[in-house]
């Protein structure tokens, strides 16, 4: 039998710079080629110094989010005979995302002194473009030349354009999960994966990132909804407006989309809605695949259909801070620097708004400390501004693009693989899974694993 290995090449058990090399018979193929969002210049990359120059028959990105394609420009550097494989819809948020990380960088470089960045350029994005290979879900591709081994991507829900992938070599299958969402949300279906438990896998290389905690009892998605849309309706009765900080592939999508079904109810003022910078990008991305990938409403175009208001930061088109308005502005966490950290200022300090999170922030994050601060402390949004008082009000909701643990395990216990391999978790969420699956195994950096 041929032989397979798995190395995990993030430096660490986490959710950082997500990347696998798997080596199937003679074919080489790395999984993902992400960007750790919290480390900077050489440690916010995967260990692409374990692998040889020009030594990888293939590239598969999974979907468009910095922490599995922020490094995809560097790897192919590196690599120049690999060929590059993604959904079209992967392709078109990727390369809008990887642009806009030029800009990113350029300007830390500026801000924080880190003299590597950018770590790429547009240049570089231009001439990697023609090298990717879109593939649609659910059509086998061959991997590498000689034809030795394939893979199918089948649909993970997660966001537009995610994939989960099956790997088949001569004698040997695989399934890597990317980051997967089971439920459908407002906008996008939930996964749509191929029957695992009739294929006797010889692994399952799957995401981990809820294992830490079960989802509180009683949860339902659209009582979830239903408290969000309340609690905007209370606050703009009551003479506020309403900043939602969202994460600009996906988040800002699903929030417009549940505003827009709302307000076609009545059950929400029709209250102007503005949206700015990358989200602006992206929603025009999820509206030209509108048709050709799998929708709640089928058809529904959120710029045609839904007519936000789009502007900017700053300059000419910067977005007014009004009574009685919804603002869906990225980023999520509301880093310094972006359209939601910089209209915070001269919003938090007004009693009447409110501030509604919808995914995720990082502890250390200005949405993070935000999140833990009581009403009225005060809260440094601009390491080079003043503290402001947190006098509006602060709600949290759960519409999480991943899986429920509970979820997961159900998945992997269906799916039976001879090896279930754990990764993108924290190591608490990995040693939830551990306890409770035969055969999974947490895979140690830079160790290849025998599949
Ligand atoms: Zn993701
Ligand atoms: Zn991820």
């Amino acid at each position: 039998m041929a032989d397979a290995r798995f190395t995990l090449l993030n430096r660490a058990n986490e959710i950082g710079a997500n990347s696998y090399l798997l080596e199937i018979g003679d074919a080489r193929v790395v999984l993902d080629a992400g960007m750790h969002p919290k480390e900077s210049g050489a440690d916010a990359l995967p260990r692409y110094e374990d692998i040889p120059h020009d030594s990888i028959d293939a590239v598969i990105v999974t979907h468009s989010h910095l922490d599995h394609v922020g490094t995809l420009p560097i790897l192919m550097r590196d690599q120049p005979s690999a060929r590059v494989f993604m959904t079209p819809a992967t392709s078109a948020l990727g390369d809008a995302l990887l642009h806009n990380s030029v800009n990113v960088m350029k300007s830390q470089r500026v801000e924080l002194g880190i003299e590597d960045y950018p770590l790429f350029t547009h240049r570089a994005l231009e001439e990697l473009a023609p090298r990717i290979e879109p593939r649609d879900y659910e059509k086998p591709f061959d991997l590498d030349w000689n034809g030795t081994a394939r893979a199918t991507f089948y649909d993970a829900g997660h966001i537009l354009g995610s994939a989960g992938v099956l790997l088949e070599g001569s004698d040997k299958s695989f399934f890597y999960s990317g980051d997967v969402h089971f439920d459908d949300h407002t906008l996008i279906r939930g996964a749509r994966f191929p029957d695992l438990g009739n294929r006797t896998l010889d692994a399952l290389i799957v995401e981990t990132t809820r294992g830490e905690s079960p989802r509180p009892a009683g949860y339902c998605r659209k009582n979830e909804e239903e408290r969000f849309i309340g609690d905007i309706r209370s606050c703009l009765t009551g003479g506020g407006s309403v900043l939602i900080p969202v994460f600009a592939i996906g988040k800002t999508q699903e929030v417009l989309t549940m505003l827009h079904n709302y307000k076609e109810n009545g059950d929400l003022p029709d209250a102007p809605v503005y949206i700015g910078g990358l989200s602006t990008k992206m929603t025009v991305i999820y509206d030209k695949f509108s048709d050709s990938t799998r929708r709640c409403s089928p058809g529904f175009k959120i710029l045609r259909d839904m007519n936000p208001i789009t502007g900017n930061r700053r300059g000419r088109r910067r977005i007014p801070l009004e009574r009685g308005a919804i603002y869906a502005l990225s980023s999520g966490m509301m880093t310094e620097n972006t359209t939601s950290n910089g209209f915070a200022r001269g919003f938090i300090e007004n009693p009447a708004n409110m501030l509604l999170f919808v995914g995720y922030a990082d502890p250390d994050s200005p949405g993070g400390k935000i999140r833990s601060a009581q009403p009225g402390d005060n809260i440094r949004l601009d390491k080079d501004l003043p503290e402001l008082p947190l006098n509006c009000g602060v709600e949290i909701y759960d519409f999480s693009g991943h899986a429920t643990r509970d979820q997961l395990l159900a998945f992997m216990q269906q799916t039976n693989a001879r090896q279930t391999v754990l990764v993108h978790g924290d190591p608490a969420a990995q040693e939830w899974f551990a306890d409770q699956v035969e055969g999974a195994v947490v895979p140690s950096p830079g160790k290849p694993l025998r599949l």
